[in-house]
């Protein structure tokens, strides 16, 4: 993080603050941060609780009961991201550099294939950064590799059944394509990775 990273309540978030992630707290008390895989460019809009994106209707009534306020509408949730109003976000202000080129430079080598062309799915974000989205009719689920939470997998949870579809992907967006591919029939991409924890998940 640059010297320019700090964390501040979302309703003090600017047009223009790149959004790293927020710092959570947990049940215990400990905090710990969520970062986004995808660091995006804050667009704060006014809050429309009669919204029902996947992004509001992740808010609990806890949250909706208090001021509520929503960073983006785009990317790269293509939906709003809201949060109550004290939310701690961890920001980068503008005159610093940010983390983006890194994202867009982990993205390159996989640009060619043909899924980078997937359009991704609406997400629903859940608890501590794992994100919900459908594909047909199978439900997933986007997660940090929980032994290596800098990396993201996909499992298909639909009827109980917990199918592993990606492994340790750099980023979210790679492991969802890479998830969907698979659901569509299309093995290019499976990895080692992703057979050793299909075979665990036996
Ligand atoms: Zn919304």
């Amino acid at each position: 993080m640059t010297a320019n990273t700090r964390t501040i309540p979302a309703h003090q978030v600017k047009a223009g603050d790149t959004v790293l992630g927020t710092v959570i707290t947990t049940p215990g008390g400990t905090t710990c941060d969520d970062l986004n895989a995808d660091p995006y460019t804050a667009a704060p809009v006014p809050n429309d609780p009669d919204c029902g994106c996947p992004g509001h209707d992740a808010l609990t009534d806890e949250d909706k009961a208090g001021d509520v306020v929503v960073l983006t509408t785009g990317y790269p949730y293509d939906c709003c991201d809201a949060m109550p109003a004290d939310t701690p976000v961890i920001i980068a202000a503008p005159a610093e550099p940010t983390p983006r080129p890194n994202v867009a430079k982990a993205r390159t080598p996989k640009a060619t294939r043909a899924t980078a062309k997937t359009p991704l799915p609406r997400f629903c974000r859940d608890f501590r950064g794992a994100y919900g989205f459908t594909h047909g009719d199978r439900y997933c689920v986007a997660s940090r590799n929980p032994g290596a939470p800098e990396l993201w997998d996909v499992h298909n949870e639909t009827g109980g059944i917990h199918q592993p579809l990606a492994s340790r992907r750099t980023t979210r967006a790679q492991a969802v394509r890479d998830a969907i591919a698979r659901l569509d029939g299309d093995d290019s991409a499976v990895s080692g990775a992703d057979l050793l924890a299909e075979i665990l998940s036996f």
